[in-house]
C-alpha cells in the first residue's frame, strides 16, 4: 500500500483546524498509520526544503515552521500521495479551488496549513526524516 508523508503546519494547529483536516482525510477513506506533534528547527527544514533555500522569501517559511508545534503524518491508501495532494489543494492559495484543505481555509501561500509529499519517492525519503526507518 502508497504511504505519503503530510504534516499539518503551524497555523493549522493554532488555528484548531487539525480535527477538520484529520476527519477529512478520513473521510476521503484514507489510514492514518501513525502521528506525533513535533517542533521543527531551521535544520531541518532546511533539508525538508532544501527546493526553496535559495528563495528570497526561504526566512519566512523558517519564520512560521518554527512557531509553534506540527502534527507530522504518516497516511497510507491507494494513490494516496496524488490522493492527498487532491485533497490539499494547490500551493497558491489563490489557485486552491473551494472544497479543497488550502482552498478553504488558507488566505496566504506561505501560511497555507499542510505539507503533503509531491512524490511516491520523496514521500519515503520524508517519512525517514520525520519517523525514521518504520
Ligand atoms: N511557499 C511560499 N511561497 C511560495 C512557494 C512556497 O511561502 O511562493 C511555502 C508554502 O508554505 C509551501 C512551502 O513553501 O507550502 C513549500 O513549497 P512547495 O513549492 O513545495 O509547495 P507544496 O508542495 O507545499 O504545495
Ligand atoms: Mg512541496
Amino acid at each position: 500500500m502508497e504511504r505519503t508523508y503530510i504534516m499539518l503546519k503551524p497555523d493549522a494547529v493554532k488555528r484548531h483546524l487539525m480535527g477538520e483536516v484529520i476527519s477529512r482525510i478520513e473521510r476521503k477513506g484514507f489510514n492514518i498509520i501513525n502521528m506525533k506533534m513535533i517542533t521543527l528547527n531551521e535544520a531541518v527544514l532546511k533539508e525538508h526544503y532544501a527546493h526553496l533555500v535559495e528563495k528570497p522569501f526561504f526566512p519566512e517559511i523558517v519564520e512560521y515552521m518554527v512557531s509553534g508545534p506540527v502534527l507530522a503524518m504518516i497516511v497510507e491508501g491507494n494513490d494516496v500521495v496524488k490522493g492527498m495532494r487532491f485533497l490539499m489543494g494547490a500551493t497558491n492559495w489563490l489557485e486552491a479551488n473551494p472544497g479543497t484543505i488550502r482552498g478553504d481555509y488558507a488566505n496566504s501561500t506561505t501560511e497555507n496549513l499542510i505539507h503533503g509529499s509531491d512524490s511516491v519517492e520523496n514521500a519515503e525519503i520524508e517519512i525517514k526524516r520525520f519517523f525514521g526507518n518504520i
